[in-house]
């Protein structure tokens, strides 16, 4: 069955056919890890896992790579402002850049497991691989493609006609409202290759370059290790829709420069998670990470399946109640699931109306709307079983491995239960949402549904779903 998906390239559905046959080159854009990663940046994650678990549900091997940014990556797309890394280490007192980058990169490996992600083929770090940069840039240099300023090395993106093609960037107009003062930047596109640290201080991530001592540019970075462990012309390049008008139009611009191709034969971009209707951002400081939704009781799993109810190109707005709707639709399905009696068969028509989906541009809310309609439908118990468990390799829910909880619940905690029940009951939302909070303290989830409320425990939950044990 044919797999199409959305190129932002072509700004086109495309059927999918790797480079290779079976085997297919990912390379997805990985966190600057200054800070926890936020749940907007989790989904970005969730999409790029579910394209994986589709690939693979094809029959093809997927190699994929994710790089950790972990050096040099300035506050602005503009190459202007602090250093993140350096910013995150004289926030975090004490800690180094290289103690903090090594922190929130496990932060996030770990927030991956909890959401059921599958591990990458391979993790790079931008740390690791700062000859190869330098290597790359030399190459684009000796090609004429670079120019040096007082304070770097820029690419200089006038050499190239269709710069920004991705974007569908309007040079002109862009050049003609520039209002900023470039610098001794030529061209308002033209972006940091290599940034030298100040003369007169030391900046504790700085490397010997042969254009003097300093740091990469945060695109370079994608390049070279992107060619390295896929090759200069692969499947597939993944990111958030941010990504777009900037890092990854300089990405294309440096491997066209380079190789002369576009680095990826397909671009697929995830939209992003709002919050409030405005756009989550690191950087604002206030933000909302996985380990928050935990302490207020909340499956991780919720959250993936929250991400799967809407179709990655589509902006998704969160709230709290969407979340609990996720829950209880996730407790459900697997309280449905693990009811039923094993030894059945895969329907083959029902996989094959969830592959159509699936392989519609990732439609996974559809496919989500098939399985609830397997859940109700009159096919026997036993083969349902069989069917969902199949499918679960893409949905990534950890079906099969889920067992409900049978627990004794001590007596304090069942009347805390109680009193909020009651309190929900007679619509005293306040007091409802004061006790929801008491139990998290004492370590137990309320979840609602159409059968009742249940307790969970909320750390063995955690645990078992980051793969920790
Ligand atoms: P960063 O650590 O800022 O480089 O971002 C890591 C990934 O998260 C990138 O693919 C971004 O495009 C993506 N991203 C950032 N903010 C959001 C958001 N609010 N929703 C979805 N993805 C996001
Ligand atoms: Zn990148």
């Amino acid at each position: 069955m044919p797999l199409y998906l959305y190129d932002t390239w072509h700004r086109a559905l495309r059927p999918f056919e790797p480079l290779r046959p079976e085997h297919v080159g990912m390379y997805c854009c990985g966190p600057t890890v200054y800070d926890y990663a936020h749940i907007g940046n989790l989904r970005s994650y969730l999409f790029e896992d579910t394209l994986r678990r589709v690939l693979q549900f094809n029959g093809y091997a997927v190699r994929h790579v994710v790089n950790i940014t972990d050096v040099g990556h300035l506050v602005s797309d503009g190459d202007e402002g602090e250093d993140k890394m350096e910013k995150g280490s004289r926030r975090a007192g004490g800690a180094s850049a290289w103690e903090i980058a090594e922190r929130y990169t496990v932060a996030f490996q770990n927030d991956l497991r909890a959401l059921g992600m599958l591990e990458p083929t391979l993790w790079c770090r931008a740390t690791d691989h700062i000859p190869e940069q330098i290597d790359f840039i030399a190459a684009l240099e000796a090609k004429g493609f670079t120019y040096r300023t007082d304070d770097g090395v820029y690419f200089d993106t006038s050499r190239q006609d269709d710069y920004g093609y991705l974007a569908r960037l309007d040079r002109a107009g862009l050049a003609a409202g520039i209002r900023v003062d470039l610098g001794q930047k030529r061209h308002a596109t033209d972006f940091a290759l290599w940034k030298f640290s100040p003369a007169d201080a030391r900046r504790q991530m700085e490397w010997d370059s042969p254009w003097g001592r300093g740091f990469p540019g945060w695109h370079i970075e994608c390049s070279a290790m992107s060619t390295q462990y896929l090759s200069p012309w692969f499947d597939i390049h993944c990111g958030g829709e941010d990504h777009v008008a900037v890092h990854h139009s300089n990405e294309i611009a440096q491997c066209q420069a380079l190789h002369g191709t576009r680095a990826a034969n397909f671009w697929l971009h995830g939209a992003f998670l709002q919050l409030d209707d405005a756009k989550m951002s690191k950087s604002s400081g206030d933000f909302l990470r996985l380990q928050r939704l935990i302490d207020r009781g909340v499956d991780p799993l919720a959250y993936r399946y929250l991400c799967l109810t809407a179709h990655y190109r589509k902006q998704l707005s969160f709230s709290w109640s969407a979340l609990d709707g996720a829950a209880q639709a996730l407790e459900r399905l697997r309280h449905a699931y693990a009811g039923w009696p094993d030894g059945g068969r895969r329907d083959a028509a029902f996989i094959d109306a969830f592959t159509r989906e699936i392989n519609q541009d990732l439609n996974l809310p559809r496919a989500l709307a098939l399985v609830w309609g397997l859940v109700k439908g009159s096919l026997p118990d036993a083969d349902k079983k069989a069917t969902l468990a199949h499918c679960d390799q893409v949905l990534g829910l950890g079906l099969p491995g889920w067992r409900p909880h049978r627990l004794a619940i001590p007596a304090e905690i069942q009347a805390l239960a109680d009193a909020r029940e009651q309190a929900r009951q007679a619509r005293r939302w306040d007091e409802a949402d004061r006790l929801r909070a008491a139990l998290a303290e004492h370590g137990y989830a309320v979840e609602d549904s159409v059968d009742g409320m249940r307790l969970r425990p909320i750390a063995q939950s955690a645990i078992a779903h980051s793969g920790l044990c």
